[in-house]
Order: C-alpha cells, then structure tokens, then sequence
C-alpha cells in the first residue's frame, strides 16, 4: 500500500523522538512491536502520530470498510453473585427489588419478537446466578436454534463459564464442547477487565482470573471456534498493565488465532463503587484505539461500541484503528447506559448507522458474527421514505 503524505512527512520529521521513528519504521517493515515499545507509545506518542501510525495498519488490512451488524442483546439478569467495584449494572442479592431475572420463556420471547427482521446475531450476557446453570444454558442455545436456525447465538464469557462447569464438576475442555454441541457459536469479549492479577484483585476479586478467562477461550478456539476479547482501561491500571494485557492475547492469538475482534472498553463511573476514580478523555481514548491497532498486530478487527462512547467518538475512532462500530441494538441492553454512557436507550436504524459510517468518510459494510458480507452499503440507496402528502385546500373566492 502506498505510504500516505503524512506519513513520509512524520519520517523526516526531526522533532520525532528516534524511539518513536523506530517504531514508525518497524510498521511500515510489517515488524511487530515490543512491550517496552508497547508502553512508549502509552507514555510518549501524540495522537496525531498514532493516527498516522494506526491509519495506515487499519487501511492495510481493511481499506476504507467499516464494519457493523444488525443484532439485538438479551440480558438474562442484572443479578449477580460478584461484586466488581467497577459494575454499575449488577444489584446484589440484597438489591433484588431493582433487578430483573428471566425465564427461559420470556428470554425465548424475545428471540421471537425478531421473527421476520432482518437480524443476524443475538448477544447474551448479563449476570452470573445459580439457577443459571449448564442445563439451563444449553436448552436456551438448543431452543433459539430450533425456532432460528439462522440466527447466530453469541453468549457468555468465561466469568460464567468458570462459574457453570465449576458448578457442575467439569472442566473447561467437556464444558465448551457441550455449548458448542448446545447450539453456542461464538463467544463476546467480555469478563477481560484487565488481566493482571495486581489490578484484577482490586477491581473483580472473586470471578475467573485472567488466566481462567485465557484458557476458557483456548479451549474454544481448540473446537475451531471463533471468539472477542475486550480490555477495561482507564481506571486505576498503569499503562504497562495494559500492554500486559494486549500482550498475553497477543500470544494465545499466536497459538490458536481463534480471536477475531480486539474491543476497548472505556470505564465509566456513573452509579458504581468506583465513582470517585475520573474516566478518561476522549483523546486517551482515541489513543487507546490506535495502540491497540499497533500492538496487536495478529488480530483482525478493532471494535469501537458506539453505544458506551457516543456516536462523535465512533465517527473519530475510524480514524485511529477501528474498523467496526457494533450493531443496530434495538435498545435491548442496559450495560452501557446503566454505566453513564450518553446514549441511555441505544438504537440505530441501519440507515443511521450506514450514514454514520459514510459521514466519516468509510464504507459501510453490514457483516455477519464471523465477517462474512450480508451487505455491500457503499454504493446502496435506501427507499425513499414516503413523502407527507399534502392536499391542495379549497380556492375560496
Ligand atoms: S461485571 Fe459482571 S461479574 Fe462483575 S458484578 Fe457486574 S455483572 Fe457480575
């Protein structure tokens, strides 16, 4: 791919700090990035040479196309045996009042409310409870799948898994084959936070550790199945702890290449037991995006969650690293909005989402969970919507 103006230019540029060209040159050489290199960025690296840096590696791999899907989420609870400091969405058990726990039938009515829309996937996450079990689980999976064949079930991370084969005396490699045969096909990237033992004790004590959380979903990726991974940042984690944690992905990327999307998190404060801890600004954000376009080299696909960090933001992210702005929601979850995000009933047509996209100057491409194209929207006209009529009053003379 030609090398942009911009980029030549930051070459020669000398100001640059020499650690900062080395980098540079080592993207341009195709060559991957240290973890002290990692941290320099972090510590070092303006936004303006992230982008140019991120850009490029983003454009390499995908061109202009920017990726969404049409989905909605079903959240069986927001009950949760844990307590992460950082969670504004669980009620404990003593907060019961405010909570919700679904059925097995009001969670299949849901599924049927799409019956006749154009969705691909459905998203399942939500808290962890006992009667949540692996028989539940798997007559949930077993039962979408026989009313739609079609739909694509993404659902729990590893904090339930530990948790459900834990319970039932199994272990990770019986368990994920039994989702699998369930009728479970791609696991969310949830659960991550931050993997270093110092910042997970303080932050998510009690749930799967990183290293459970890893070897979850290596055995799944072991089955040939696909899965995301997502990193919770700006809180009270060092950035070394966040290249600590792009790092150990990066390696089981290496071994299984079983991860498809990388997706940053942003903390938000609102309503939980870490408010008093500032969120980050959207320029950190911004440069979290493009480091982590950098570092992991061997992941396809960069997300950006419109609903938790605006639409504004999303629009800018396309040009530091993301390749993928989530999907169309339907307002059916209570993650984001419940954690502060701007966006407090998340929605988008997929008209909105598609002009979102083109506004920033990229491709729209609607995909499938695992990529495939469902639609090609850079060159499509949607349908006029009908015109108001308007009715020529009577002349009277
Ligand atoms: S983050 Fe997840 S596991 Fe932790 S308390 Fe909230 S719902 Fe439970």
């Amino acid at each position: 791919m030609e090398v942009s103006e911009n980029f030549k230019i930051l070459l020669n540029n000398p100001q640059l700090l020499p650690e900062l060209k080395a980098i540079a040159q080592k993207v341009l050489d195709k060559q991957r990035i240290t973890f002290d290199e990692g941290v320099l960025l972090y510590e070092k690296a303006e936004l303006g040479y992230l982008g140019i840096l991120a850009n490029y590696l983003r454009e390499q791999k995908h061109g202009n196309k920017t990726y969404f899907n049409r989905n909605f989420h079903i959240e069986p609870t927001n009950l949760c045996v844990y307590d992460c400091k950082f969670c504004s969405y669980s009620r404990l058990l003593k907060q019961k009042s405010e909570g919700w726990e679904y059925t097995m039938e009001e969670m299949l009515d849901i599924v049927k409310k799409y019956d006749g829309h154009p969705v691909t996937e459905v998203h399942i996450v939500g808290g962890v409870l006992p009667q949540y079990d692996v028989a539940f689980y798997s007559e949930l999976f077993t039962r979408i799948k026989e009313h739609r064949p079609d739909l694509h079930v993404k659902a729990l991370t590893p904090v339930e898994y530990h948790y459900i084969f834990k319970k039932a005396k199994i272990d990770y490699a019986t368990g994920m084959q039994l989702m699998k045969d369930a009728g479970l096909e791609s696991i969310p990237g949830g659960g991550a936070e931050i993997f270093h033992p110092e910042v997970r004790e303080l932050i998510a004590k009690d749930k799967c550790t990183g290293d459970q959380w890893l070897a979850i979903h290596e055995e799944w990726h072991k089955i040939d199945m696909r899965s995301n991974a997502t990193m919770l940042y700006g809180h009270i984690e060092k950035y070394w702890h966040r290249v600590d944690h792009m790092e150990r992905l990066r390696e089981l990327q290496d071994r299984t290449g079983g991860f498809q999307t990388f997706i940053p998190l942003k903390f938000r404060n609102q309503d939980n037991q870490m408010s008093n801890v500032p969120e980050s600004t959207v320029l950190e954000d911004l440069r979290n995006y493009a480091i982590a376009r950098i570092y992991l080299d061997n992941f396809d696909h960069i997300k950006a969650y419109w609903a938790m960090i605006s639409r504004t933001t999303a629009q800018l992210s396309l040009n530091f690293g993301v390749d993928d702005i989530d999907g169309t929601l339907d307002d059916t979850t209570k993650i984001y909005s419940m954690a502060g995000a701007e966006e407090q009933h998340p929605a988008m047509s997929t008209k909105q989402l598609v002009d979102l996209i083109k506004n920033a100057g990229r491709y729209p491409i609607e995909r499938d969970t695992l990529y495939n194209v469902v639609t090609d929207y850079n060159d499509f006209q949607f349908e006029e919507t009908e015109k108001p009529k308007y009715y020529k009053l009577p002349v009277i003379n």
